[in-house]
């Protein structure tokens, strides 16, 4: 469409800004249609200044051209609303198509759509000049009714509405908890998991995080019938903490998923950075209510995490019960052998996991045991300590073996699928996505 390249960059802007927290911005591709998007914010618009609540772009795109208007398309939904009518809707999704309307009116089979549901889904993919392109209707049922140009002329049919992957991006700052930030932004809490999950290695979520904090998250959620039906895989991810940035990017090697950093390192350490199970009641917790006496490392040994009763503790690595039971002002421990001379230890419990023996071996993440105030404790908390040849050491002084880095031979491929994973990341990045509510 190299005719409205002008008017789209002079009058896209505008158009974005005017249309204020309004909607949900879709910039996708839908691949059930094989249909290509660009990114669609145009150039010269301060990012800032995009309204956008949610940003949902197709991971199929081989680039994001941030320069190229002429070719950019936009996806948004509406829902429908008492009242509204075709003009009003289409006035709403920014379609500025006086022959679409004309041939939507008119059409005969298009009964669904002369009887606009309130609270039912509208779906339009635009030309950056408000041409409708597609616009998909869920009317309920298992049915979506498609309106497509094509050849310069609408066509409408009926099809099967099928469940689809849309790649969603979300962006957040950290103000008060890593939850609060989660929620403003609209992102599932199974993705906040994988979140915590993905950079527990490089990050502690119970202690480093800071007012200030950013992330940026890009994963694939499943949609039936127009609406998000669930959350699926997070596919890059950028937390910020303390100014520095980590990044998590999803790849499969030799079938095998994991996350590395951009150059290709791998994510998963032999050691958690922290062996508190992480959630939204366990997050808050020691900004709270609960002050223990935290002691220094040094003074101390070991790190202590307030917690509430009953979260969760995890084995730090892949191991062996070395001992399981009561001792002295640990209260109900457990101690853990690794490889390589190095053990853990979990005081204060109020539980161990059930059966849980010596010898037992057990895996990174495995739930071993719940905080408690057993032992010599003021208050719920566990006390975790790291040690090498038996020796208790600051676990952040001691640089960690890392599982494979990607394979040389797979460094190429590495980089050509998480080259637009990156490109989004870089892209949100600075903005202010989650301020927008
Ligand atoms: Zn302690």
């Amino acid at each position: 469409m190299p005719g409205n390249k002008d008017k789209a960059s002079a009058q896209r802007p505008q158009a974005l800004t005017k249309k204020r927290l309004r909607w949900l911005i879709l910039l996708s591709s839908f691949p059930l249609f094989g249909m290509m998007a660009a990114f669609g914010i145009a150039p010269n618009t301060s990012l800032e200044e995009v309204p956008v609540q949610q940003v949902v772009l197709g991971l199929e795109l081989p680039e994001i051209q941030l320069d190229s208007s002429a070719d950019m398309t936009f996806w948004r939904q509406e829902r429908i609303q008492r009242g509204d009518t075709l003009a009003t809707l289409l006035s709403r999704l920014d379609v500025d198509n006086q022959e679409a309307l004309t041939f939507m009116r008119d059409a005969r089979d298009m009964k669904a759509i002369h009887q606009l549901v309130a609270g039912k889904t509208i779906h339009v993919q635009t030309t950056a000049a408000g041409e409708l392109l597609l616009l998909r209707y869920f009317p309920g049922g298992s049915e979506q009714m498609v309106v497509e140009k094509t050849n310069g002329s609408f066509k409408v049919s009926e099809k099967p509405a099928q469940l689809e992957t849309h790649i969603q991006m979300k962006s957040g700052v950290i103000n008060t908890s890593l939850f609060a930030a989660i929620d403003n932004a609209g992102v599932p809490e199974s993705v906040a998991t994988q979140i915590v999950d993905i950079l527990a290695s490089e990050i502690d979520f119970h202690r480093d995080l800071r007012k200030g904090d950013r992330f940026t998250v890009v994963y694939d959620s499943l949609y039936g019938n127009g609406e998000p039906a669930r959350a699926g895989r997070v596919l890059a991810v950028e937390f910020v903490n303390q100014g520095t940035p980590y990044r998590g990017l999803y790849f499969e090697v030799n079938g095998e998923s994991g996350y590395y950093t951009p150059d290709g390192k791998s994510l998963k350490k032999a050691f958690l950075r922290s062996p508190l199970e992480f959630s939204r009641i366990s997050s808050g917790f020691s900004a709270g209510r609960f002050h223990p006496v935290l002691k220094t490392w040094r003074a101390h040994k070991g790190i202590d995490y307030a917690a509430p009763t009953g979260t969760g503790v995890k084995a730090a690595a892949d191991g062996t019960v070395a001992f399981v039971g009561s001792q002295g002002g640990y209260g109900n421990v457990i101690f853990l052998d690794h490889q390589g001379s190095y053990s853990t230890v979990y005081g204060h419990l109020s539980a161990f996991a059930k059966g849980l023996r010596k010898g037992q071996r057990v895996r990174q993440g495995d739930i071993i045991g719940r905080v408690g105030a057993t032992g010599m404790a003021t208050g719920p908390h566990l006390h975790y300590e790291f040690r090498f040849k038996n020796v208790q050491r600051d676990p952040l002084k001691v640089a960690m073996p890392t599982a494979d880095p990607v394979p040389p031979k797979h460094m190429a491929g590495f980089y050509e699928y998480t080259k637009s994973s990156m490109a989004r990341l870089d892209m949100l990045r600075g903005t202010s996505l989650a301020f927008l509510d």
